[in-house]
């Protein structure tokens, strides 16, 4: 198949591992008989370093006609004056809110190899593999914002279609998993949470064939460390989402490690690692590039419709992570190339 993918590299870290998954991209597309074409754009730090804007328009427009957008990372110590008339995160912000994607799926699994590197014990990590489903665009985060001398006030709101339409999403993931969702609110206390509560009832009717369990947030906040290998799909709401997926993202021993997608309704979807820009080893050649690749993986499964691509990348990660070489976040002393070179060694063995 052809496709067209915008590659967003962004600040920090953010080219060095962008780099490595295109060339991961690159060998999928060669192994496997595809055309990707990519297409560079600057968004974040750098572009209003060159531009003035976080998003300029041409990365913009390029966004919006692509099959797909990998991105890096955006923001960085020289623009986070909290006074900056423009930060770089406005830019990310704003491509979410234009793709239209509303649900971030983060999925999260221990390798065995690294369960070591994890702030739990080995037994509560066995089987860990949660996908979680944030919503994206509503919620606290985008509602009106006020604010007097005294008195400060975010507005939540959720529309029965913006809970419908991410809550389908995961009971159709789950389907294709091991048919489980958890939908976390805090429908004793808020009045979006009860309508969270209600619309995922309903909609559970229509998915006999998938168990759905509610729990609280606060709750929820502690089974993850208590019982995470429990959970299979887990949906929620924008801020709760935020708040426990980087609470999970702890258990993974990296943020190196972790891959996000963020879609909507068209097929074009919003690909990166969950890590920031980490300006601390920005240029040293020594970033995980494995978030990034994973991201790809689920570029390739998602937004192209190429499982069988998809797949063959993340069990080319898998022999990585269990026979290194490691990155010093994971406790090895690779460079970004040197793990580079051996997921495409491990690739060439699986296609
Ligand atoms: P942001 O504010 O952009 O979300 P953050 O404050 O969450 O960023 P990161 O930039 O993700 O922070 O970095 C947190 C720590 O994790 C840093 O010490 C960084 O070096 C490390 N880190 C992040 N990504 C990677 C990676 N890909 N490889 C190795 N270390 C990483
Ligand atoms: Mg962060």
């Amino acid at each position: 198949m052809r496709a067209q993918i915008v590659i967003l590299p962004g600040d920090g870290v953010g080219p060095e591992v962008t780099a490595a998954a295109v060339t991961v991209l690159d060998a999928v597309a060669a192994h496997f008989d595809h055309s990707f074409h990519f297409d560079e754009h600057l968004i974040g730090g750098c572009a209003i370093d060159a531009t003035g804007e976080p998003l300029p328009a041409a990365s913009l427009e390029a966004c919006k006609a692509a099959d797909a957008v990998l991105l890096g990372a955006v923001g960085g110590p020289q623009w986070s004056d909290p006074n900056a008339p423009v930060r770089p995160e406005q830019g990310l912000l704003a491509l979410r809110a234009a793709l239209g994607v509303y649900a971030n799926l983060r999925p999260l699994q221990v390798h065995p190899r690294l369960a070591a590197l994890s702030p739990l014990k080995n037994e509560k990590l066995k089987n860990v593999d949660v996908l979680f489903v944030r919503e994206l665009t509503g919620g606290a985060y985008f509602g009106a914002k006020t604010r007097t001398s005294d008195t400060a006030i975010d507005e939540c709101k959720y529309t029965v279609a913006e809970v419908e339409r991410v809550v389908r999403r995961a009971f159709n993931l789950a389907r294709g998993r091991r048919k489980h969702v958890t939908s976390v609110d805090k429908a004793n206390v808020l009045e979006t949470s009860r309508l969270w509560r209600s619309t995922v009832q309903r909609i559970a009717a229509e998915y006999p064939d998938v168990k759905v369990e509610h729990q609280l947030v606060d709750s929820m906040a502690m089974l993850l460390l208590t019982q995470p290998s429990r959970y299979d799909v887990v949906v929620t709401e924008n801020l709760f989402g935020d708040i426990l997926t980087d609470e999970a993202a702890a258990l993974a021993g990296s943020l190196g490690l972790l891959p996000s997608a963020s879609i909507g309704e068209a097929k074009a979807g919003l690909y990166e690692p969950i890590h920031g820009s980490a300006p601390d080893i920005a240029g040293q050649g020594v970033a995980n590039p494995i978030g990034t690749i994973l991201s790809a993986a689920m570029l390739l499964r998602h937004s192209l419709d190429l499982e069988q691509e998809a797949a063959a990348v993340e069990a080319a990660v898998a022999e990585v992570l269990e026979h290194g070489p490691h990155t010093r976040d994971i406790g090895g002393q690779a460079s970004t190339t040197e793990v580079l070179e051996a997921v495409l060694s491990a690739l060439d063995e699986q296609a």
